[in-house]
């Protein structure tokens, strides 16, 4: 494996079936697990109704990290992550236990078939938009422009704040 400096990353968290909270809250002690990373932040947890998708209320968050994974290496344990909750994938968009989405790594672009960064929907999507402006508001999304404008376009989407970070 090629040695690489630290690169910053974020990270969606969502949840929609079970303790979605409860959920939320373990994966987060399972990204600090990861190895070579490092959690910096994890933002409030915000409370939709699902976009494109089946069941109960979303409870979604966003979480910084710095990480000397390559991006390929993070999505896999992104996924071994998910599959230790339980994640199945019945159908497209069904409710999940938990969903981790690679959202931002570094500036680095991916275009492959199994990991495109800055991921897809990330910029018309209100649930990943609210908390990434709370950990990062003037960052800017390659291509798309800044979080903050971004949230704004996207302000007719109701998201609701809902409680406080998680402690350490
Ligand atoms: P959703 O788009 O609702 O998050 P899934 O989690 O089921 O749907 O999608 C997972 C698939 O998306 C995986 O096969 C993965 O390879 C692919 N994928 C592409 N880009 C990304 C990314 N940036 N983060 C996570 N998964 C990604
Ligand atoms: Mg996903």
């Amino acid at each position: 494996m090629t040695r690489r400096g630290p690169v910053r990353a974020f990270v969606g968290l969502g949840s929609n079936l079970g303790d979605a909270k409860g959920n939320l809250h373990a994966a987060v002690v399972d990204l600090k697990a990861l190895p070579q990373t490092s959690v910096l932040a994890v933002s409030s947890l915000y409370r939709t109704a699902p976009v494109d998708a089946d069941g109960p209320d979303f409870i979604n968050a966003v979480a910084e990290l710095t990480t000397r994974l390559s991006p390929h290496e993070l999505l896999r344990g992104l996924q071994a992550i998910e599959l230790s909750h339980g994640r199945q994938r019945p159908y497209r968009n069904a409710p999940r236990t938990l969903d981790l989405d690679l959202l931002l790594y570094g500036n680095t672009r991916i275009n492959e078939p199994d990991l495109v960064v800055p991921h897809p929907r990330l910029h018309e999507r209100a649930f990943v938009l609210a908390p990434l402006e709370e950990l990062a508001p003037r960052l800017t999304i390659a291509g798309h422009g800044s979080v903050a404008d971004l949230r704004s376009a996207t302000s007719a989407q109701s998201v609701d704040r809902c409680m406080e970070p998680p402690p350490d």
